[in-house]
């Protein structure tokens, strides 16, 4: 298959998974639910073209070849470079579990902000405590849905990865998410309201052309002092961003716009 170059902005893009793929990359199947949305909403027909993104970073220019009652069955014509490509920045956020809706804000923003990978936290003051294994299952559920969602009206390919919420204690040990990455420019920053260094300090030296960050951001109640002395403990950079409290949500969008601008491609 021949690779070229589309315009992104007049795409019609939907998802499949690269197991929906065949084996030999000629043809890929649609959902129930993405089906649902090309006939019943944009009204394709057979021989109209469109864009499949697999969520792990490809994107490829199709054409219907049949419609069924719950699938669609596409050509593949190429593969293109996605709608808008992903931020050289390898970052991720850690987040403590905040209510339903802010929560929800979180994973849709950290998406269009280009996160590679986001990890609901359970802290000392977190807003929500999961009840069972099926409460966080049914949650994350919800979250991957959203930043699906959320990747496909921004132009990525890529989904970021929403991990099963961790306790701060796994967290703070997590080990970096990119192998490729030179463990000099992997930074792991803890960002709250007090008792931090500004973020110039706490990334000085890290100036690579590739670099890791994992950030950490509390929630409305704020760290407890033995969550800021363990992270420290663990090589954590505390960060305390001049200026106002912020609420996490807020905290959140501020820095990773903040890394994505010093490190990423928010230029
Ligand atoms: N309840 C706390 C504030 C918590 S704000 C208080 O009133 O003191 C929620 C989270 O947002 C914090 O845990 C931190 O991660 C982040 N945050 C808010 N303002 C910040 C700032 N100025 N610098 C760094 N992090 C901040």
């Amino acid at each position: 298959m021949k690779r070229s170059i589309a315009p992104a902005m007049t795409r019609r893009r939907f998802y499949a998974p690269p197991a929906a793929f065949g084996p030999d990359e000629k043809s890929v199947k649609l959902s129930a639910e993405e089906t649902r949305h090309l006939r019943d909403v944009l009204r394709l027909q057979s021989g109209d073209e469109i864009y499949v993104f697999d969520g792990a970073g490809r994107e490829f220019h199709c054409a219907v070849k049949a419609i069924a009652k719950n699938s669609a069955e596409l050509r593949l014509i190429a593969e293109v470079a996605p709608a808008r490509p992903e931020s050289p920045l390898h970052l991720t956020l850690g987040i403590a579990l905040l209510k339903g809706e802010k929560f929800d804000l979180v994973i849709q923003k950290a998406t269009e902000l280009g996160v590679k990978r986001i990890v609901p936290m359970a802290t000392e003051r977190a807003d929500v405590r999961l009840r069972d294994r099926e409460d966080a299952n049914r949650r994350l559920i919800r979250w991957r849905r959203i930043a699906l969602e959320a990747a496909k009206q921004s132009g990525r390919a890529a989904v970021p990865e929403v991990a099963a919420p961790h306790s701060f204690d796994s967290l703070l040990l997590m080990p970096a998410a990119s192998e490729t990455i030179d463990p000099a420019n992997v930074s792991r920053l803890m960002f709250s309201e007090r008792d931090g260094r500004s973020l110039a300090e706490s990334t000085h030296g890290l100036d690579g052309e590739r670099v890791e960050i994992v950030a950490l951001v509390g929630p409305e109640g704020g760290w407890t002092d033995e969550e800021i002395r363990l992270a420290r403990e663990h090589g954590w950079g505390i960060v305390t961003l001049g200026g106002r409290i912020l609420r996490a949500e807020t905290a959140a969008i501020v820095v990773l716009s903040l890394l994505q601008h010093r490190f990423g491609d928010l230029v």
